[in-house]
């Protein structure tokens, strides 16, 4: 889940960045203002004793506010995660949001104030209130508005700032100079959080098809270096010829062409949960450019798991696929097959026991059906994070 908090005086633009937000990161909204001119509008018990406290410029009184927020996210529990508009708005609501996030099983991100100086948030309010219809954008009540944002709110940040999450930026930009600085916080928030599997296993374990499968189950990116290669030859794009040029000389591509591939890759799936990396590291360099590439997006390596199947039984699946339309270009005889079976001893297992004395791997039995040893990947990915289960 991905928690964030707008702050930020009446005026400062937080409902107009909303708009893009919930759109671009999936988020479900939380206003408290909306919810209560909908409570006010629908004459609720809630909105009747809100209604003269809102017209004043007041703010409403936490109790109110603790029934409404919990209702709308224990309703919503099972969203991509929350933005909060006008909340929390006093220190007590500070804490209530942190026993709120508790009980979801989850914490607030970020909290990114916009600053605004007062007088053009009184402009941007009037200039609001010839459309907005809100009976509080007159300039007595915004004064009050801002006068409870200065007395009781302002203080909020303190809260967040000792908890290290407070950002602040510069609310008087434009409105796409303040999305894209919020976009680059949010984002930076996103790769802390990001989930990154790395699946070994020999050729013929069953790792590519259980990879794809499982980044599909839950969401995550699946990175296979090996084609994300082949499809750059396919698009004859300048890197592919490269490549081609390589394969056709019999040599490695370099790690600098993978390293390139991989990046592009992280920087363009800026609202996935995570990655599954399947054939990557193959070599103990490769293992430390992943370690750095995460670290380089404020990430790492969150589960390794190993799929074992027994030689033989891997010699005897390859074979049988070589005779098939799935034949890959490098299975088609025998003498491939053992080549690649032995590269991967001499060069992945080095990897696979390095990782292993640092973050520990998960031995995962690849015997049995293709459901059978899904079904053991998602055990062991679902307990070690349980907000992954669906
Ligand atoms: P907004 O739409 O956020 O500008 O909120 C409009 C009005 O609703 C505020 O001036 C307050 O009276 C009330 N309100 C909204 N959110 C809160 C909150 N978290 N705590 C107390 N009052 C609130």
């Amino acid at each position: 889940m991905l928690n964030v908090a707008l702050f930020g005086p009446p005026g400062a633009g937080k409902g107009t960045q909303s708009e893009y937000l919930i759109k671009e990161y999936k988020l479900f909204y939380i206003s408290t203002g909306d919810i209560l001119r909908k409570e006010i509008q629908n004459k609720t018990k809630l909105g009747i004793e809100a209604q003269s406290i809102i017209a004043s410029g007041g703010l409403v009184s936490d109790e109110i506010i603790v029934q409404i927020i919990e209702n709308t996210i224990t309703e919503h529990r099972d969203s991509n995660g929350f933005l909060f508009d006008g909340f929390p708005r006093t220190y007590v609501q500070a804490y209530i949001l942190e026993g709120l996030m508790i009980k979801l099983n989850t914490a607030l991100n970020c909290l990114i104030s916009l600053r605004v100086d007062e007088e053009i948030s009184v402009d941007r309010l009037l200039q609001r209130g010839v459309t907005s219809g809100r009976s509080d954008d007159n300039e007595a009540v915004i004064r009050n508005r801002l006068k409870e944002y200065n007395d009781k709110t302002l203080p909020v940040l303190e809260f967040y700032k000792d908890k290290g999450i407070c950002y602040e930026l510069d609310g008087i930009l434009s409105i796409e100079e303040v999305h894209n600085n919020i976009k680059k916080l949010v984002n930076a928030e996103l790769s802390k959080s990001r989930i990154n599997f790395v699946l070994f296993g020999y050729p013929g374990s069953g790792r590519g098809s259980q990879g794809k499968a499982l980044a599909q189950k839950y969401g995550l990116e699946y990175v296979a270096t090996g084609e994300m290669l082949d499809a750059e030859i396919d698009k004859n794009t300048p890197i592919g010829m490269k490549i081609k040029h390589l394969y056709e000389n019999g040599e490695l591509v370099p790690d600098e062409i993978v390293i390139q591939l991989i990046e592009r890759k992280i920087a363009t799936s800026a609202d996935v949960k995570g990655f599954i990396f399947k054939g990557y590291p193959r070599t103990l360099v490769q293992s430390y450019i992943l370690d750095g590439l995460l670290k380089k997006h404020g990430t790492r390596i969150s589960l390794i798991m190993d799929i074992e199947v027994p030689t033989l039984e891997l010699i005897s699946r390859l074979d049988k696929r070589s005779k098939t339309d799935g034949c890959m270009p490098y299975d088609t005889d025998t003498a491939k097959i053992v080549k690649r079976l032995f590269d991967h001893e001499q060069k992945t297992i080095p990897v696979i026991e390095k990782y292993n004395q640092l973050h520990g791997v998960t031995k995962i039995d690849g015997m049995g059906t293709f459901d059978a040893v899904f079904q053991k990947l998602c055990h062991v990915i679902e307990k070690k994070f349980p907000s992954l289960r669906q």
